[in-house]
């Protein structure tokens, strides 16, 4: 009775005490929709400028107008004086980055993996054909809607997104460890143009590497005097991938000069028998940004050959023709 005393309504919801979680921005509550009879998730983001809500709106509004099954949907969105809150999809199973991590040596199985990047493929293939880039994609941000094993997974937290126009403003942003190495420079030099697309495609690839191997390509930890594979500190605990998304300023400069260094290592012992998935994996960590792969050529990969692809595909023709 306390807990329920606690709701609060907003719009057509009522927000309820129970946090589903929070994050640097935002804390995210359980919520009922009471027109629609569902729960949903409500992200309560703090305002920093009276100025700029209509700004905010306007970017609220672009994410409301996007439907697709890979995509986090945005219901409403509504503000006080204090906060902004934001009418989300309902995802139960957490995000990508634990389920990884929950997994033996942080790595997931070649379909498993194949079954997830397939979603998140086309999940930007739908974002990029409306010219919009996330720009902050990571394992945290795409969540897992109903728990694994071979979850549907929906790419979120569009805090940082931008509708292509937007993007002549050169804002940098995004987690280094995924920037793309024109993020790099761009965040270094804050004059050259910073691609939006391409760096998306650059984040899946790091995030397919990071599935498939328990690894970060350009985030790892090297034990001194070893050279092999071997010696980069695998992802054995949570302690160790975690590291991932907090970085220190000193390995940030490490991880900054790998990446503009430009070298991605394949090593022997996990992919040489998964060549299909090293040669997607490669095309989309090209250096050059205008000849890495989009995501279009990434989905026509002969990686992509599989009869559970064949099955997602039906799953998302029956929720697009309702
Ligand atoms: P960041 O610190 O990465 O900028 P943030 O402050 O914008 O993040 P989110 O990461 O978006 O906050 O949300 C915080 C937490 O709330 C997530 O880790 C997740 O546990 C939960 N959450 C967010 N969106 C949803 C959702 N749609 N359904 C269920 N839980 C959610």
């Amino acid at each position: 009775v306390k807990q329920m005393l606690k709701t609060k309504r907003i719009l057509n919801y009522v927000v309820t005490s129970h946090c589903l979680g929070s994050g640097s921005f935002a804390t995210v509550h359980l919520a009922m929709d009471a027109s629609a009879y569902r729960q949903v998730a409500c992200k309560s983001i703090k305002r920093k400028s009276r100025d700029a809500i209509d700004k905010v709106m306007k970017e609220v509004n672009i994410l409301i107008s996007l439907d697709h099954p890979n995509i986090n949907r945005v219901y409403a969105a509504n503000h006080d004086s204090s906060f902004l809150h934001i009418f989300l999809e309902l995802c139960t199973g957490g995000d990508l980055f634990s389920y990884i991590v929950g997994h033996k040596d942080s790595r997931l199985c070649e379909g498993e993996t194949k079954y997830i990047m397939y979603q998140l493929l086309k999940g930007l293939k739908y974002l990029h054909d409306k010219l919009i880039s996330h720009r902050d994609l990571k394992p945290e941000n795409i969540l897992l809607h109903s728990p694994g094993p071979y979850p549907r997974i929906q790419i979120a937290d569009f805090g940082l997104a931008r509708p292509k126009a937007y993007q002549e403003t050169f804002t940098v942003c995004g987690t280094v460890s995924y920037l793309p190495p024109e993020g790099i420079l761009a965040l270094d030099h804050k004059h050259l143009g910073y691609v939006g697309m391409p760096a998306d495609c650059w984040s899946a690839g790091i995030i397919m590497y990071i599935m498939l191997t328990g690894c970060h390509p350009f985030d790892y930890e090297k034990v001194p005097g070893e050279s092999e594979w071997y010696s980069y500190r695998p992802s054995e605990d949570l302690g160790d991938m975690s590291s991932i998304s907090q970085t220190s300023v000193r390995s940030d400069r490490m991880v900054k000069k790998r990446i503009v260094h430009g070298e991605v290592e394949f090593p022997e012992n996990i992919w040489h028998n998964i060549p299909d998935a090293e040669d997607l994996c490669s095309q989309l960590l090209v250096y050059d940004h205008p000849k890495r792969a989009t995501v279009h050529a990434a989905l026509k990969s002969k990686w992509f050959n599989c009869e559970l692809l064949e099955l997602e595909a039906a799953y998302r023709e029956r929720i697009v023709s309702g």
